[in-house]
């Protein structure tokens, strides 16, 4: 049974390692620039509401700054007094186009390890986790 409320850490920590933020189940990816709509472990719904991946975004832009930060700093620190403007220059433009899109579904596993951090799962949400795995473990009948 998954917890409905986990610490925020356990959440968050979760959420980094590309899994449920609710119970820790993986396999959410369906590939590397997404994830699927519900947990297959608690089968909860990943969204919300209308709008909840623009906290991905935020999430993608701060890796994105990050990223840009370590690839210029780290290379004139490395490269000082000859620093390669230029291709110090090209590498950032690549990694600013490509961090984004690689990144995107680690990015919202991200963002629901923190959001669900600090918003319980609803009583709703539960029952609704609880029917879709019933129904998906229903036997057909012949
Ligand atoms: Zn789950």
């Amino acid at each position: 049974m998954a917890e409905p409320h986990p610490p925020r850490v356990t959440a968050f920590a979760r959420g980094l390692r590309g899994h449920c933020p609710r119970c820790g189940g993986g396999g959410l990816f369906r590939n590397v620039t997404d994830i699927v709509e519900t947990c297959p472990t608690c089968g909860l719904q990943f969204e919300r509401e209308d709008g909840y991946w623009l906290g991905s975004m935020i999430v993608i832009m701060a890796l994105v700054l990050v990223v840009f930060f370590v690839v210029t700093v780290g290379g004139i620190l490395v490269t000082w007094p000859d620093v390669p403007w230029t291709v110090l220059l090209i590498v950032g433009i690549v990694a600013n186009l490509f961090v984004p899109i690689v990144g995107y579904g680690w990015a919202k596993t991200t963002w629901m390890g923190l959001e669900r951090g600090f918003t319980p799962t609803t009583p709703s949400e539960e029952a609704d986790a609880a029917a879709r795995l019933a129904a998906r473990d229903r036997p057909v009948d012949g």
